[in-house]
């Protein structure tokens, strides 16, 4: 038995999600699917929160862009009147709840984590909704579960909950054992699990992929496939680098840092439940499913290429906290965090030296960031600085901690480019390297540095 993920980029529209049908029927038969929201669905509702806490007349519009949204796909997958009647009460029953919510945020004036979890975990519903009716119409049996109805537990933290692994294994052997000897197709909505309180918790956003590989796990699945619209992981981004190669095996490591920064394949953590089962990963391109596409396993072979991969970030801004013997006074750094986490700012790495600590967080968090620090009360830094024109670039294989002089090619080859190097961070994690270099320079690093460890050197 197979858990197969789906992704939303693979679920656009009537004609993309028709694809998948025929490739589910074909292919699907004794396995459980892990299925996103529709493409564009997850931002729609969280959009529509902001929207329903400024003007309650716009709740009507956001409940029916996301009936319309789904009824069209709806008349064109579902082709019998009773299964369509069957997926209409469903949306229904779900979009009425959903209206509910919008209607108690406006109330309240408040987005409070769990309304956020609560609100974003529909996208989901709506699909498994959608999903299940238009294959029993075509006589195909299919059903599906919610995570709340089959025991998906999680630790309780709202926006980034981690399973539980132990109760959730139990859980789901007992409920989908029975439905998977019937040779049933079921469905299930990935990003959510409930709480031991009863609460719809996330794994944060594009967390299905992880919610997969707890599934995997807890029903001993052979192997866990992710079905996207692109063919795996590649040794950088193909629209930077047209030379770019496939990766065909990675090891969780390497995916994981890959994810982390830059590569959009798979969520970083999605290798975290799978460590002790060793269970391996394969990413499949939907539109072309007989390809090899990449394979992720525990241990990556002996590596023929030294590094995997070049990867980039351009998301990415670094906030300078600027003070004196800051090295010796580990208390700032606690106190920094603090206060960003209090802000729900995710510190993507940290860089600190005597005189400066640098923070590297997400452009959009850097104004944010930056007033919550200055906020502080004693002053704990003597400037603030702010930098938004950088991009991270990051090279990535286990061949990084096996082999002598790997950094110093690929300073080498950047050198070549006279691209300035603003920030190194290199140790953390053994199979990759990440620096920092102006946005205008990021192009050059990344072709001179993919050059140098998968073909001829050039400059660009
Ligand atoms: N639908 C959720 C999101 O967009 C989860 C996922 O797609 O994995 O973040
Ligand atoms: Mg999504």
């Amino acid at each position: 038995m197979k858990v197969i993920k789906i992704g939303g980029g693979s679920l656009k529209d009537g004609e993309s999600i028709e694809h998948i049908l025929n490739l589910i029927a074909s292919r699907g038969q004794g396995n459980i699917f892990v299925i996103s929201a529709l493409n564009g669905v997850t931002d729609a509702l969280i959009d529509g929160m902001y929207a329903a806490l400024d003007n309650e007349n716009s709740i009507a519009r956001i409940v029916n862009d996301l009936k319309s949204k789904h009824t069209r796909v709806a008349r064109h997958l579902i082709s019998c009147s009773d299964g369509f009647e069957e997926f209409r009460r469903d949306l229904d029953r779900s979009l009425s709840e959903l209206d509910r919510l919008y209607y108690g945020l406006n109330f309240t004036r408040e987005i409070t984590p769990r309304m956020r979890d609560m609100i974003s975990s529909y996208g989901e519903r709506f699909a498994v909704e959608l999903f299940a009716s238009a294959l029993r119409c075509r006589g195909t049996s299919a059903t599906y579960r919610m995570p709340e109805e089959i025991g998906l537990y999680t630790d309780g933290k709202f926006g980034d909950a981690t399973a539980n692994l132990r109760k959730t294994t139990n859980n789901l052997q007992l409920h989908l054992t029975p439905l998977l000897k019937e040779g049933t197709i079921l469905f299930l909505p990935g990003f959510f699990g409930i709480s031991e309180a009863g609460d719809i918790t996330t794994f944060g956003r594009g967390g299905s992929d992880y919610s997969a590989a707890v599934v995997a796990v807890a029903m001993q699945a052979e192997t866990l496939e992710i079905w996207k619209d692109v063919d795996g992981f590649m040794s950088a981004d193909p629209k930077f680098v047209p030379e770019a190669q496939l990766i065909p095996v990675l090891s969780y490591e390497e995916a994981a840092e890959l994810s982390y920064f830059g590569a959009k394949i798979l969520h970083p953590r999605t290798v975290e439940p799978l460590r002790k089962s060793k269970l391996t990963i394969n990413i499949k391109n939907t539109v072309n499913p007989d390809g090899p596409g990449s394979l992720i396993t525990a241990r990556s072979p002996r590596p023929k290429k030294v590094i995997k991969s070049v990867t980039h970030d351009t998301d990415i801004g670094i906030l300078k906290i600027h003070a004196s013997a800051v090295g010796a006074r580990p208390g700032i750094l606690a106190q920094v965090a603090g206060q960003l986490t209090e802000r729900g700012i995710n510190i993507k790495s940290v860089v600190t030296s005597q005189t400066c600590i640098s923070l590297l967080l997400a452009r959009r968090d850097l104004e944010t960031g930056r007033e919550a620090i200055k906020s502080l009360r004693p002053r704990p830094f003597r400037r603030l600085e702010k930098v938004d024109d950088v991009a991270l670039v990051g090279i990535v294989g286990e061949g990084l901690a096996k082999r002598e002089g790997i950094a110093a090619r690929c300073f080498a080859a950047v050198a070549g480019c006279k691209v300035n190097v603003e920030m190194i961070s290199f140790g953390p994690s053994r199979v990759a390297l990440y620096f920092l270099v102006r946005t205008r320079d990021l192009h050059s690093a990344v072709n001179a540095i993919h050059s140098t460890f998968f073909s001829v050197p050039r400059c660009h």
